[in-house]
């Protein structure tokens, strides 16, 4: 170890000498002594000793306790004072300069080194401490929560910048006070005061905090939303000797949960409260309105007309600047206490509270629709919007919110139907249509688990040779009343409800099934001759004879269709050559990529594809040519004005023609006359089927 350096401060030499001798001998190093408070000080500076042995009594201008006092204000060196004698004046005067020890003289060289070690190690300590405070300091100052100290008595020790921005109190100023006169925590609620928790978690001696509804009042009266926390400080024996508490601005923090639960609850794009949000205010106006049913409401839904072109001709963005610009005009519309809502691309969804006659929310919705007549200027033009609204008001009975939005939107779409640009009061008669409407959905539902559907095949007869090629499956819906549904009063319904599929894939298994067992026990080749269908018995099997199955353009947009189709084919043994699925334009329309490739797969199992309901439709020929189509089927709006409309007949042969040359055969539908049947085979039409040959019949009928 290094050897401490001693400077003694001595004026009597003889003294001084013996002393440095002791030192030297107890392992110090002495490299000067001085005999002036002076010199003392100027030595000090230039040697920094470890330590200074101080005589008190100095004969110059200066004494001990002065140059002690000068040494300390620059030097960080314990000194102790040697006197011979002290009067109570001088000790006093001594210990105000905080001195590491005095020595008697004269005095014993044990007694000396005693001394000196206890000093160096009380200053070593002192330092350590003092080095660990400012780094305490450093610590609490730059932390960004606001910090609070007290002691046993639940008195203010110390507080931090971050908490003396957070009250507006001084350190100097809090210390000394009680923390419930420095930080006034009030309930964000009820306003009142809160027990301050530094005192609480002394009091009580455990941790207290919340997280919750607390404002922090500044001395000035700003306030501040915090959470905080107090914690008892324990000493070693365990016991608390004051409380430290953390307080956090939360105002950040508040912020980021509202914009959440604000982007949570809004519409991106129009900032107006979304569907979630509409429908929990919708429940609360259906339950002021139970519990106090004279406060009613009316619940619009507005939707553009034609948005959709819009959209589509002068792109997004504009598009999403049109939202925006009628988000704020229906705004404009509405009292303040209304809520109007984005619950949709193009639709919104409004609640009018308090409203209880018919004439005045009949009057709101002609103040919206003509507010969004007027021309919105989009970039450099001017456009014109029409929207269908459909109203609902409180005295229909309904049950849920949801019920309400599908009753508005029942009327709207009268609205849309009749027309656009106006709007609807969905009345009882339309809930009674609604009621009827859910309970068909019910019923098909139930006919599809207990096997009220059926299976009925209409012939397609070859115009050439008059000969049955192919049976169309069409599903029928035997009531158990026994009256006969057919197919166009169910299933649009089934597509809107999204069973449509089920109903396809159980038509298709069950054709496929009863084709199968055809082929095997054999059922006779049919021939159209004399007016009438007959049976002829050449050798069977093979069956000539192929089945054509309709697809809904739902069913075809569904990722497995070649897959389920490929499954039934393989259950039921039916070769893919013996079936044709019938498709609508619509689904190649839609999606031509898509369509292409599914229809390319489905012809590997050898399935052919047949257009149906062809002119009904986009009836344009040019896309045609894109799509491997075995079969056009021309319905028979086309077909049954042959015989009477010369302008029709020359459609069909373009028609005929047109399908020719892109290599596809024809089938006409709809033939119900011997005329129609020898304009179409004079045309050259492949095959035919109507009414003529023979109407749908069930299964066993055929057999
Ligand atoms: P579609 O595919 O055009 O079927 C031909 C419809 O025309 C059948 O009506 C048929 O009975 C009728 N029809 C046939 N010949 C004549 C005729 O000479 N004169 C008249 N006036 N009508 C004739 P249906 O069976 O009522 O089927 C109606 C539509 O329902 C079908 O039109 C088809 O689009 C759809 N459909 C039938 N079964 C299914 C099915 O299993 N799945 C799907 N997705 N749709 C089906
Ligand atoms: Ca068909
Ligand atoms: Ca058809």
């Amino acid at each position: 170890m290094e050897k401490k350096t001693i400077l003694v401060v001595e004026d009597e030499v003889v003294i001084a000498m013996d002393l440095q001798a002791t030192l030297i001998e107890l392992g110090y190093g002495v490299p000067e002594i001085v005999t002036s408070g002076e010199a003392a000080i100027q030595t000090a500076l230039a040697l920094r000793p470890d330590l200074i042995l101080m005589d008190i009594h100095l004969n110059e201008s200066l004494d001990g306790i002065d140059a002690a006092t000068e040494i300390t204000k620059t030097l960080d060196i314990p000194i102790i004072y040697l006197t011979a004698y002290a009067d109570e004046e001088t000790l006093k005067r001594a210990s105000l300069t905080t001195p590491f020890g005095y020595i008697l003289k004269p005095f014993e060289a044990r007694e000396l080194s005693a001394n000196i070690e206890i000093a160096i190690y009380k200053h070593q300590l002192d330092q350590t401490i003092k080095e660990n405070r400012r780094w305490l300091l450093a610590v609490l100052n730059s932390i960004s929560e606001g910090i609070a100290a007290s002691d046993t008595n639940g008195l203010i020790k110390f507080i931090n910048p971050v908490a003396e921005a957070l009250t507006g109190w001084s350190q100097a100023e809090a210390v000394g006070r009680s923390p419930a006169e420095v930080f006034h925590f009030i309930d964000e609620v009820t306003r009142k005061l809160i027990d301050n928790p530094l005192l609480k978690s002394l009091e009580e001696d455990r941790v207290v905090s919340r997280q919750e509804l607390v404002l922090l009042r500044a001395r000035m009266g700003t306030e501040t939303p915090v959470v905080d926390s107090s914690a008892p400080i324990y000493n070693d024996r365990g016991r608390a000797e004051g409380a430290v508490m953390v307080v956090r601005d939360s105002t950040e923090q508040r912020r980021m949960e509202a914009h959440l639960a604000h982007i949570a609850l809004h519409d991106d794009l129009t900032q107006l409260p979304n569907r979630t949000l509409f429908l929990d205010r919708l429940q609360q106006a259906i339950d002021r309105h139970q519990r106090s049913p004279a406060v009613s409401f009316v619940v619009m839904l507005l939707d553009l007309d034609r948005f959709k072109t819009i959209n589509d001709t002068l792109g997004h963005l504009l598009g999403d600047q049109l939202l925006i610009d009628v988000a704020q005009r229906l705004q404009t519309c509405l009292r303040a206490m209304d809520t109007v809502a984005r619950i949709g691309g193009d639709e919104f969804a409004i609640l009018l509270d308090d409203v209880t006659d018919v004439t005045m929310s009949c009057r709101t919705a002609e103040r919206i629709l003509d507010e969004l007549k007027k021309p919105f200027t989009m970039s450099d033009r001017e456009l014109v919007v029409t929207a269908s609204i459909g109203i609902v008001m409180s005295s229909i009975p309904y049950e849920e919110p949801a019920d309400l939005l599908r009753n508005a939107d029942i009327a709207m779409y009268r609205v849309k139907a009749r027309g656009r640009g106006d709007y609807e009061l969905f009345d009882t008669v339309m809930h009674i249509q609604a009621r009827e409407m859910m309970e068909r959905e019910h019923d098909l539902r139930y006919a599809i688990t207990h096997n009220e559907l059926q299976v009925h095949y209409q012939p397609i007869v070859s115009l050439a040779t008059h000969e049955v090629t192919s049976l169309e499956a069409l599903v029928r819906w035997q009531k158990p009343s026994g009256t006969m549904v057919h197919p166009d009063q169910f299933i649009h319904l089934a597509e809107e409800i999204g069973i449509i599929t089920t109903i396809d894939q159980w038509v298709l298994r069950q054709a496929c099934l009863q084709m199968q067992t055809w082929q095997q026990r054999g059922l006779g080749n049919w021939v159209w001759a004399e007016g009438r269908l007959v049976q002829v018995n050449r050798p069977i099997p093979p069956l000539t004879m192929s089945i054509n199955v309709n697809l809904s353009s739902k069913h075809f947009a569904q990722k497995n269709l070649v897959d389920t189709v490929a499954g039934i084919l393989q259950d039921t043994g039916l070769s893919g050559h013996y079936l044709k699925l019938e498709i609508t334009e619509s689904v190649l329309i839609e999606n031509a990529k898509e369509a292409t490739a599914i229809i390319k797969r489905l012809k590997q199992l050898n399935v052919q594809i047949c257009l149906d309901d062809f002119g009904t439709g986009y009836s344009s020929f040019s896309y045609l040519h894109q799509f491997p189509i075995d079969i056009v089927k021309i319905d028979r709006s086309f077909v049954q004005d042959i015989d009477t409309n010369p302008e029709q007949l020359e459609i069909v042969r373009a028609m005929i023609g047109l399908c020719h040359t892109l290599g596809m055969a024809v089938t006409a539908e709809g033939i119900e006359t011997s005329q129609q049947l020898d304009i179409l085979q004079e045309m050259g039409c492949e095959y035919g089927q109507g009414y003529l040959f023979s109407r749908a019949v069930d299964g066993a009928s055929l057999t």
